[in-house]
C-alpha cells in the first residue's frame, strides 16, 4: 500500500515558514514582498484559483493586489495594467491567470510581463534560463512536484523518471527539473508508443496529461513514486437523476495505491504545492529585486 505525499500538510508546513521569513523581511527592508495578480473575465475555474493565490498571500502576510478586467478587454489595455504594474515599485511579482480569452495572444501577455516579476516562470527569458541551468524562477507546478518527490526522502539521481505530458507548463519543465537531479527521463505524450509499457519502467511517474483515472495499475512499477498533476472534473449521476461533480486526477488512485510506493492525492496534492511555490517565488522575486 503507498504512503500518500500529502500536498496540503506539506504546503501548510511550507507556509507557515514563510510565515516568519516575510515578518523578518518586513523588519529588515520596510515593507512586505507585494503579489499582483491580474483575471481577465469570469470564469469560475480561473476565479477559484485566483482566490486561493490571494488567500495564501493573506495567510503568509504577503501583500496583494487583484486586476480585474472584463472579458471583452483588450489585448493592449491588458498590455497597458501590466507595464503600470512593471513599473510599480511597490509590486514583486506579476501573475496573469490563464487562459486568456481567445482575443487576446497569450504569448505577447507573458512577454509584456517584466523578466523579474514573472513569478509564474513563463517569460521566455526565463524558460531558457531553465534549460541553460541558470538562476531563474521557476514554475510554480514542477517546483511543488519536485518538492513533493524531495520530501520522500528517496533520491533521485540515477532513477528512470517518466512524465507523461509535454506542457510548456508542467511536462516540459518538471522533465528539465529532473534531468538537472540526474534522473535519466523520459517524456511522454499522446503518440508515444506502447504508453504503459514506458509508464512501467518508471521509477518516479508524473502524470501531467489531463485525462481522468487514465493511469492505471497495471502502468505502474511496484514501489514508484507517482505524481498526479491533473485536476479534472467529472460528472457522476446519481439513481434519482441528480448530477454532482468530483475532481479526480489523471492517475486512478484506488488501483495505483495498491502497487506506487508513493502516491499524490488529488485534491490535496500538487494544487497547493504550486500555489505554495508562487508565495516562493514572490518572496525570491522580492529578495532578487531588493539585493
Ligand atoms: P496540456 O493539455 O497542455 O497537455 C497535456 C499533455 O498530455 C500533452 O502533452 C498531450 O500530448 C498529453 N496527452 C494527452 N492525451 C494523452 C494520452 N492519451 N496519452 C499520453 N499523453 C497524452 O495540459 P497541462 O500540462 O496544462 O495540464 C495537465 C493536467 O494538469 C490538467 O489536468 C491540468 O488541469 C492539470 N494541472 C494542474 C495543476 C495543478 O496545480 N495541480 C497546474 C497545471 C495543470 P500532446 O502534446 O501529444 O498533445
Amino acid at each position: 500500500m503507498a504512503q500518500l505525499i500529502d500536498g496540503k500538510a506539506l504546503s501548510l508546513s511550507l507556509k507557515e515558514e514563510m510565515k516568519g521569513r516575510i515578518a523578518g523581511i518586513e523588519k529588515e527592508f520596510g515593507r512586505k514582498p507585494c503579489l499582483a495578480v491580474i483575471i481577465v473575465g469570469d470564469n469560475p475555474a480561473s476565479r477559484s484559483y485566483v482566490r486561493g493565490k490571494i488567500k495564501a498571500a493573506e495567510f503568509v502576510g504577503m501583500d496583494s493586489r487583484l486586476v480585474e478586467l472584463p472579458e471583452d478587454v483588450s489585448e493592449e489595455r491588458l498590455i497597458a495594467e501590466i507595464a503600470q504594474l512593471n513599473e510599480d515599485e511597490g509590486v514583486d511579482g506579476i501573475l496573469v491567470q490563464l487562459p486568456l480569452p481567445k482575443h487576446i495572444d497569450e504569448d505577447r501577455i507573458i512577454d509584456a510581463i517584466s523578466l523579474d516579476k514573472d513569478v509564474d516562470g513563463f517569460h521566455p527569458g526565463n524558460v531558457a534560463k531553465l534549460w541553460l541551468g541558470r538562476p531563474c524562477t521557476v514554475p510554480c507546478t514542477p517546483k511543488g512536484i519536485m518538492a513533493m518527490i524531495e520530501s520522500t526522502g528517496t533520491g533521485i539521481s540515477g532513477k528512470k523518471a517518466v512524465v507523461v505530458g509535454r506542457s510548456n507548463i508542467v511536462g516540459k519543465p518538471v522533465a528539465k527539473l529532473l534531468l538537472d537531479k540526474n534522473a535519466t527521463v523520459t517524456i511522454a505524450h499522446s503518440r508515444t508508443a506502447n504508453l504503459a509499457d514506458t509508464c512501467r519502467e518508471a521509477d518516479i511517474l508524473v502524470a501531467a496529461v489531463g485525462r481522468p483515472e487514465m493511469i492505471t495499475a497495471d502502468m505502474i512499477k511496484p514501489g514508484a513514486i507517482v505524481i498526479d498533476v491533473g485536476i479534472n472534473r467529472v460528472s457522476c449521476t446519481a439513481a434519482d437523476g441528480t448530477t454532482t461533480f468530483r475532481l479526480v486526477g489523471d492517475v486512478d488512485f484506488k488501483s495505483a495505491t495498491e502497487v506506487a510506493g508513493y502516491i499524490t492525492p488529488v485534491p490535496g496534492g500538487v494544487g497547493p504545492m504550486t500555489i505554495t511555490m508562487l508565495m516562493q517565488n514572490t518572496i525570491e522575486c522580492f529578495l532578487r529585486r531588493i539585493n
